[in-house]
C-alpha cells in the first residue's frame, strides 16, 4: 500500500521492538506470542514479525484469517494464530488451504472451522477462545460440556491452546476483576484437561505479563508493550514498564513559515488569537492523515528538538505550530508529531493524552501512513 496524498512519514525502529521483546522475555518463563494484529499496531506486520522471529519468537498472533495467512507467507516456519478467527466462507476457504491456527469462540466459528478442517488431509489446529469477564467473544465455562461433545464429533479439529482476554490488567484499581478472570480461566483449563485435552493456556496481555505472574500459564500475548508503551503509565505501578522504549517516529514537513502579528486569528473557526507578535510554521499533517482534529489548540509537535504548540484547528491536511521561540525553522524542516530526537521527544502516552485517547489508537491511525523501518 502506498499513500500518495500526503507527506507524512512513519519511521519504525525495529531495534526498540527487539529490546522490548527481550525485556518481556526476561519476565516470562513461558512462550511469548507477539501480537501483530492490525499491521502490528500500525508498525508494519512483516518487518516487525521478521525482527521478532530473529529474536526467537516462534508463534505470532495476527488479527483476521486473511492477515494471518499473509504473515504465514512471510514466515513459513512460524505458527500463526488468528485472534479474530473465521467469520465467513472466505475465511473457511483460506483455513482449508493454510496452516494458520484460528481462535474459535462460538458455535458459528466452530462450524466454519469444522467445514475447513473437513476439506484438509491434516487436522486443523485451533485455539479455543473463552470469555472470562470481558463479555466480548468466546465460550463460557458453562459451554464446556457441549464444546467437548462437539470436539469429540469433529476429530479433524485439534485444540492446541485455550485462551481468554483480560479486561483490566493495566488498571490497579480493578485488580479484583483480574483475579476473578484468572480464577474462571483456571476452572476452564482444569475442565478441558480433565477431559484429556493437551493444551497450552494463554491469558496474559502486556499488562498481565508485566504485573500478574500468577496468570502467566504456558504462553502470553503481549502487544502494546512490544511497541514501547508502558501499560501502567500514570498509575502507582508505573515502574513496571518504565524500561520499555517506543519504536514509532512520525514526521511531517513544514511547508510555510510566517509572521503572525498580535491580534490575528488562526485557522478555521478563528479559535486562536495571537496574544503577541508570533512566528508560526504550517506543517503538512492533518486529520486525513490520522492526525486527529481533537489536537486543535491542545497538542504539541517537536521542531528542531523543541516543543511547538498546535495553534487553532487541525485541518484536513495541515496544522499550524507556534515556532516563535524556535530559531531557524524553514520550509522543508521535519516536525516530529510523535517521537523525535532528544529529551523532548514526544511519548505515545503524551500524544494520546492530548488526543483524548490511548496509545493503541494513536499507533493504529498514524501507522496507516507510509512507513520505513530501520534499527
Ligand atoms: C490485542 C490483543 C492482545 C494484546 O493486548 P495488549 O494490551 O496490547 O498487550 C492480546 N490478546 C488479544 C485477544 C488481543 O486482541
Amino acid at each position: 500500500m502506498s499513500i500518495t496524498y500526503n507527506k507524512i512519514h512513519v519511521h519504525v525502529r525495529l531495534g526498540a521492538i527487539r529490546a522490548n521483546y527481550r525485556l518481556l522475555s526476561s519476565k516470562s518463563g513461558g512462550e511469548i506470542i507477539p501480537v501483530v494484529k492490525a499491521d502490528a499496531y500500525g508498525h508494519g506486520m512483516a518487518p516487525v514479525a521478521q525482527a521478532l522471529h530473529d529474536e526467537g519468537a516462534r508463534t505470532f498472533a495476527a488479527g483476521t484469517i486473511e492477515e494471518s495467512c499473509e504473515l504465514a507467507e512471510v514466515l513459513p516456519d512460524a505458527r500463526i494464530v488468528s485472534l479474530l478467527g473465521p467469520v465467513d466462507g472466505v475465511d473457511a476457504d483460506l483455513l482449508a488451504k493454510n496452516g494458520v491456527v484460528p481462535f474459535v469462540g462460538s458455535a458459528e466459528q466452530m462450524d466454519l472451522a469444522a467445514e475447513a478442517a473437513g476439506r484438509r488431509t491434516a487436522p486443523l489446529d485451533v485455539c479455543l477462545k473463552f470469555d472470562t469477564g470481558m463479555s466480548r467473544l468466546g465460550f463460557t465455562l458453562d459451554d464446556v460440556p457441549a464444546l467437548l461433545d462437539r470436539l469429540k464429533q469433529t476429530p479433524k479439529l485439534r485444540p492446541v491452546m485455550a485462551s481468554s482476554h483480560l479486561a483490566c490488567a493495566d488498571e490497579p484499581e480493578h485488580f479484583e476483576h483480574v483475579r476473578k478472570q484468572g480464577a474462571r480461566f483456571q476452572a476452564i483449563l482444569d475442565a478441558l484437561r480433565r477431559a484429556g485435552l493437551n493444551i497450552q493456556g494463554c491469558l496474559a496481555n502486556s499488562a498481565g505479563l508485566l504485573a500478574h505472574g500468577a496468570l502467566h500459564h504456558e504462553a502470553q500475548r503481549p502487544g502494546i508493550a512490544l511497541y514501547g508503551v508502558n501499560p501502567f503509565h500514570k498509575t502507582p505501578m508505573e515502574d513496571m514498564g518504565r524500561e520499555l522504549t517506543p519504536a514509532m517516529d512520525v514526521f511531517a514537513p513544514v511547508v510555510q513559515v510566517r509572521d503572525l502579528p498580535k491580534g490575528r486569528t488562526i485557522s478555521y473557526g478563528a479559535s486562536y488569537t495571537a496574544d503577541r507578535d508570533m512566528r508560526v510554521a504550517v506543517a503538512a499533517a492533518g486529520y486525513a492523515d490520522g492526525y486527529s482534529r481533537g489536537l486543535s489548540n491542545k497538542g504539541q509537535a517537536l521542531v528542531a528538538g523543541k516543543r511547538a504548540n498546535i495553534l487553532g484547528r487541525v485541518c484536513m491536511q495541515l496544522c499550524i505550530l507556534d515556532v516563535t521561540e524556535i530559531s531557524g525553522v524553514r520550509p522543508g524542516v521535519q516536525a516530529a508529531l510523535l517521537g523525535g530526537e532528544g529529551p523532548q521527544a514526544i511519548r505515545p502516552e503524551e500524544l494520546a493524552g492530548w488526543w483524548g485517547t490511548i496509545p493503541y489508537e494513536v499507533f493504529c491511525l498514524l501507522g496507516l501512513n507510509r512507513k520505513t523501518h530501520g534499527n
